[in-house]
This record gives structure tokens, sequence and C-alpha cells, in this order.
């Protein structure tokens, strides 16, 4: 278990995310204007995103089936009955004065994510999914004395998706958003790519002692936009209310900004409730109403899930819950996989990617699909160790050069001549030469000190540049000195 040691106790955190996902959809949730990103400022902007006056929303029923799709991978309940809401406030970005969002009755209620750490497989809870549009954006460093509004977000979809207060952990965090990722990836509802704001995090953070019930006053830190500041915040923030306590002051419920640079968070308005948002029915838009077959013909054209895809792996080629997580983290990774296994054997692959592959990569800053090593080359590699070809040692040489070359192992073995020796006149030979190099330990070996045996191999290999096959090369000893 997780726990910050304080003065007075050891402190528990607990933890909860409201991801903002924006929809994959050409249009916007309730206008038919484009949500393509990078577009000119005040470009992609209808009379209702501007609010004129007597401009009506249409739903988008691509948003619609977007969050239903989610909410399946969500393993959620998908209400039949949904209804919008309106959520006011003022905001210069805001031209309606509110929010359209969904409050009483979201379209998605409750599902869970399943997370693997390094304390094991469990399953977060999700309280709810909701659609809602977002607002448009305050630009304040153009000018000195000036600020702008570009309204091109304005009215862009989003699922607001809420998880239950059950994380405990920074890392538990990290690896619900990467999961929460990886899914809206693989079902095409949301690019997941925070640093373009497309997937935006709030982080609910409260502490209380290890063992005690019932939670202490939280606080919110808002627009956290990358996994690992998500989890800096997490333990920045759980420290401070900790101190707090411990000098026995109290604080009061807020909403808190994360400051990267300065790595703290600091305040940015007291927390607000429902009620500050005077919440009442749209009048504008009808409720949803789903059939069971809508929902159904949308749960039977979903693509294999990353869970599933995670067991799949677990089951089908016994790799361990950690790595069948990290290879289905993205669809990426997971597509190079299955292609590199391809005939082999699929627990050597996974070695290969994750610990060399990966390696090089991380210190290029590549991502997999930028990868100079071919997936069918890591299985080639593979492949010629386990026939013998070459030993596991000159494969790590060898993939030193396919990384820097892009060319296939075999190609490399034959040109740089590593190709391990199996032929037993030649192994043979290079045995006899290290035995007349060193008749004493030879002679202390036949005396019974078996334990020289291992280093006479070692001088084997040495021999032959690492190039003999150890299995053979340790059969023919046994048998030379059985002479
Ligand atoms: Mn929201």
């Amino acid at each position: 278990m997780y726990t910050i040691a304080g003065k007075t106790a050891d402190w528990e955190v607990v933890i909860g995310l409201e991801v903002h996902c924006q929809i994959l959809s050409a249009s916007k949730v309730f206008s038919g204007a484009s949500t393509a990103f990078g577009a000119e400022q005040n470009t992609q902007v209808s009379f209702v995103d501007a609010a004129f006056p007597g401009m009506l929303p249409v739903l988008n029923a691509k948003c619609v089936e977007q969050c239903v799709k989610t909410g399946i991978g969500l393993n959620a309940a998908i209400n039949k009955y949904s209804r919008f809401d309106r959520k006011n406030y003022f905001y210069a970005d805001l031209p309606a004065g509110y929010q359209i969002s969904q409050l009483y009755h979201p379209i998605v209620g409750e599902g869970h994510v399943e997370i693997t750490t390094s304390e094991g497989t469990r399953k977060i809870g999700v309280e709810r999914l909701h659609l809602e549009q977002d607002a448009g954006k305050s630009i304040h460093d153009m000018a000195p004395d000036k600020s702008f509004i570009d309204l091109n977000r304005c009215g862009v979809g989003l699922m607001e998706i809420v998880s239950k207060p059950d994380m405990r952990s920074p890392e538990e965090a990290g690896e619900y958003l990467r999961r929460l990722r990886a899914i809206v990836r693989a079902l095409g509802t949301c690019d997941g790519n925070m640093d373009e704001g497309s997937m935006r995090c709030d982080v609910n953070v409260s502490v209380r002692k290890a063992g005690e019930t019932g939670l202490r006053p939280r606080v919110e830190v808002k627009n956290v936009n990358s996994v690992r500041f998500v989890m800096q915040a997490i333990e920045i923030e759980a420290a401070r209310q900790i101190a707090l306590y411990e000098s026995d002051q109290c604080f009061a419920q807020e909403t808190r900004l994360f400051d990267a640079v300065h790595m703290e968070t600091r305040p940015m308005r007291s927390k607000e409730n429902a009620h500050d948002y005077r919440y009442f029915p749209d009048p504008d838009l009808l409720p949803v109403i789903l059939t069971d077959d809508y929902i159904e013909s949308i749960r039977k054209s979903l693509p294999e899930l990353p869970e599933a895809k995670k067991k799949r792996y677990m089951d089908a080629f016994g790799l361990s819950a950690y790595d069948a997580g990290v290879l289905t983290a993205d669809a990426e990774t997971a597509a190079y996989f299955e292609s590199a296994i391809a005939g082999r054997d699929a627990k050597k692959v996974a070695n290969w990617i994750m610990g060399d592959l990966f390696a090089n990569l991380n210190k290029a800053g590549k991502s997999i699909a930028q990868s100079p090593v071919a997936a069918d080359h890591i299985g080639a590699l593979v492949g010629l160790i386990a026939d013998g070809a070459i030993s596991g040692k000159i494969a790590k040489d060898v993939f030193a050069l396919m990384w820097e070359t892009g060319r296939a192992p075999a190609q490399i073995v034959a040109e740089k001549g590593l190709k391990q020796v199996s032929d037993t006149g030649a192994v043979e030979q290079i045995i006899a030469d290290v035995l007349a190099a060193h008749p004493d330990k030879v002679a202390e070996i036949k005396a019974g000190k078996d334990k020289l045996k291992g280093w006479l191999v070692g001088q084997i290999m040495k021999a032959s540049g690492g190039a003999v096959n150890p299995a053979l090369a340790n059969q023919l000893l046994d048998k030379k000195l059985a002479e």
C-alpha cells in the first residue's frame, strides 16, 4: 500500500479523476461547424456557436454514437434516457452564458477501468460519462493590454469521464489515465493527445490517516495536461495537505492550479457547488432516447478493446499482466508486437520489444511507429537465436546494428560473419586448443574440481569470439574431458 510518512502518522492519498475527452467528429456537437485542429482563429464558428439570438442547437448523432462506444469500452451501463442541462456562468469565451451539459441524466452510468500496477491488477470505478460542449479559448499572451477570444473550439463535443475516488497512489492515477487513453484511441472516439488539449484532466486529491474511513475535504487541481504532471500534481498536493493537517491548520474545499515550473499548486478559486450554476433542463433540446437495437449494433461494431487484448496476450502467450499491459497501451505497439510474433516465441519477442527496442526508442525520443527496426526483423532475430544460428549474446550486437542500419538480422549476421559455430569439427578444434593452453586447470577438473568447467567454457566462448553454440561447447567439452 502507498502511504506517505508524516510527523504524526502515515497518510493515505485518495484520488479521483475527471477527464474531458474531445470527441472525434467532423463537426461540433450542436452545430455543423468543423472541429479540425489548427485552423485560423474564429473561422470555424457557426451562429449557434456564437450564440446569436434565435439560433437553435441540433444534436450531432455522431457524438452520441461516440459516447455510447466509449461507455461500452468502460464496461459501463448505457442510459437509454439522457437529457441536457444548462450550466450557467459568465466567461468571455462562452458567448451563450451557459454550457450545455448533462448533470441529472448522463448518457453513460457506472463502469470501470482495469489497471495493473506494481501492486497487481484492480478495477477503478467510473461514476459516469456525460456529453457536453467545450467553451472557446481566451488568449492573453498576444498583446500586453488586450485579451483575445478564439471561438473555434466553442461547441466542440466533449465526453467528461468521472472516476470514483478509487485511486490510492500517483502510480494508480497515471495507469488509469494511460488505460483510459488506450481505450478511447482503440475505439477512435478521441485522439487522446494530451499535449494538444484533446484530453484534459482535473485531479481531485484528499488525504487521510492510514486506516481512517470517510473522506476529508478534497482539492481539485484543474487542467493538468500530461500523465507525468498528473502524478507530480498528486504528490505535491498531498504533501501540502499533510503539512497543513500536521500543523493543525484546516483548509477549505477549493480549486487549484498546478505549476509544473515551480512544482507547486496555487489557489484558483473556492470550489463551487452544483447550485452555484443554476442548472436547469435545456428547453431547446429533446431528451436522448436510445433503443436496445441501437446499443447492440454499436456493441457488435467495436474492435477488440485493450482490456480484451491484454487478456488474450496473457492467455495465448503466457505474458504477465504487466507485460501485456505495456504491449496493449496503444494500438501501434500492439500491432507491432502482433506482426513481430508471426511464427515465433511470443514471450521472447515481447522481451526484445520491451527491453532493447524500448530502451533505444526512449533514448532517441522516438515512438514505435518511427522505429528503425521493423517488426518482422525483431521476429527474425528471435528466430535466428531459436535456430541456434546466433547466441543470445551475439544477438545483442546484431540488434545494435539493426537499430543503426535498419537492415535484416540475417543480412547482418552473414556480412559480419557472426554465425554461431555449430560445426562439431571446428568446435572440437577450439576446445583442443583451450585445453592445451590450460593443462593445470584440466588436471584440477580431473581431480574432481568440477566447478572449473564453467571457466573453461568461458575460455572456449572467448576464443571463438562468442560464436560457439554454448550447448554444443558444453557437450563436446564433457566428451573431451572424459577421454
Ligand atoms: Mn465538464
